[in-house]
């Protein structure tokens, strides 16, 4: 039964006027045609939920664990319906009052007590880093159970250098200083991606920002909020507020769309906690993703060298639908001589990453990864340019198992290897 705490917001429920704009956008509309897995069919689910009308079944609990919460719905609602704090609410009252079968339950305990937290994931991806080629191989193998064997496919390349890299907690500005930022290291990122957050830090600092990162910040809770563990996610979002308050600067800086787009949601997240509204409304106010953050910023101040590449642009899907952030980064490449930016069918359709989805659906998120890893192969690209690390790691297993293997960076890392005159395909 839902019960009112964190409960669905029947006024934005009732926004939905059933037109079904948003049923060809919805990937798993897409993929199986079915009315209860449209967001239409899922807001419909939710106010007989909300009403009394509706149990917590597994027939109920299974058409909003096979969404990906990637938002294409949002975009395309005519009507405003805001479907993120609808699924997020949603997804909280299922996993406080439904009773999941056991295996299900601890698996995703499990990834809730390990990738939200650096220290914990570190030791976790500690064998992948000394013994990647066997971990993976046994991956591949299909002797282990569906899940495991997708999180082993999945796994993003690590080494014990990764593991351990850190961000200066201060960088000072080139030249004269333009703003103060602070930016989020993220909990995978940092340890996955550490390049990407070193990319970061360089091409601020080019543009004439100084770059806080606060060593105490943790994970912005995106992972717990998107998965239904919403207390989770407050907790973590609490330490975070506190921390970047402190930094004492005008802009928060986040090069993960997830990341970006929760943290721009904490402000509704603690809307009915008269302790922590204003400030999580205010933090809120000041985050950017770093491609609208050097919009914002205005002329380049860097000198940009030229990278003779094609490359695919994919919109990470908490950047374009939960963001509204399509020009920026575009622009970004493409005021970098040399590079032709295309964009490969089906911009709207999510890469099938979302989160965890990946790892807890593996079957619907490798039949998306292959439709993405297919529109981008018939654009011909020689690299492709993505601002979310799940969907790095989603194409690169998708375009793998296809027989591709173009690399892939983050916006920012083709904009840093541009200031400093080296090929990014060289790094
Ligand atoms: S969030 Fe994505 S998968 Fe879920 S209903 Fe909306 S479009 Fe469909
Ligand atoms: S487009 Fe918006 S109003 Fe129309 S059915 Fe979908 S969610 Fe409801």
């Amino acid at each position: 039964m839902i019960s009112d705490l964190d409960s669905p917001s029947p006024e934005l429920i009732d926004k939905c006027v059933h037109c079904g704009f948003c049923l060809p956008t919805c990937p798993t509309y897409l993929l199986w045609g079915e009315e209860m897995d449209s967001p239409r069919g899922r807001i419909h689910l939710m106010k007989a939920g909300v009403e009394g009308r509706a149990e917590i079944t597994p027939t109920y609990v299974k058409h909003f664990d096979a969404c990906l919460g990637c938002l294409a719905c949002v975009t395309a609602c005519p009507s405003g319906v805001q479907y993120a704090p609808l699924i997020e609410k949603q997804r909280a009252q299922i996993e406080r009052n439904y009773e999941r079968p056991a295996g299900d339950r601890a698996f995703r305990s499990l990834l809730m007590s390990l990738i939200p937290y650096p220290g914990r994931m570190r030791i976790a991806l500690a064998p992948l880093a000394l013994f990647g080629g066997l971990v993976r191989a046994i991956g591949r193998a299909g002797i282990l159970p569906k899940r495991l064997s997708a999180a082993l496919k999945l796994a993003p390349r690590v080494s014990i250098g990764s593991l351990f890299a850190s961000t200066p907690e201060r960088t000072a500005a080139a030249g004269v200083e333009r703003m103060k930022v602070a930016m989020l290291t993220g909990c995978v990122q940092r340890l996955a991606f550490a390049d990407v957050n070193d990319a970061t830090v360089r091409v601020l600092t080019a543009e004439g920002c100084s770059v806080a990162a606060p060593g105490a910040q943790g994970c912005c809770g995106a992972l717990p909020l998107h998965a239904g563990y919403i207390d989770q996610a407050r907790e973590l979002a609490r330490h975070n507020i506190d921390v970047f308050e402190r930094s004492g600067v005008e802009r928060i800086v986040v090069n993960a769309a997830g990341c970006g787009s929760a943290m721009k949601e904490y402000g509704e997240l603690f809307k009915d906690d008269p302790a922590w509204a204003t400030r999580a409304h205010d933090l809120s106010a000041k985050v950017r993703d770093v491609s609208e953050l050097l919009a914002e910023l205005g002329e380049p101040r860097a000198p940009r060298h030229p990278i003779a590449a094609r490359v695919a642009y994919h919109d990470a899907c908490h950047l374009a639908h939960g963001q509204g952030v399509r020009a920026q980064p575009r622009a970004l490449l493409q005021a970098i001589p040399g590079i032709e930016l295309v964009t490969p069918a089906e911009p709207e359709i999510c890469c099938g990453s979302a989160g965890i989805y990946n790892l807890v659906q593996p079957t619907p998120a490798a039949q998306l990864g292959e439709r993405k890893a297919k529109h981008i192969a018939a654009a011909s690209p020689d690299m492709i340019a993505t601002a979310n690390p799940g969907c790095t790691l989603q194409i690169g297993s998708a375009a793998a198992k296809l027989g591709y293997e173009w690399p892939i960076f983050h916006p920012i890392e083709l904009v840093d290897a541009s200031i400093r005159g080296v090929d990014p395909r060289k790094l």
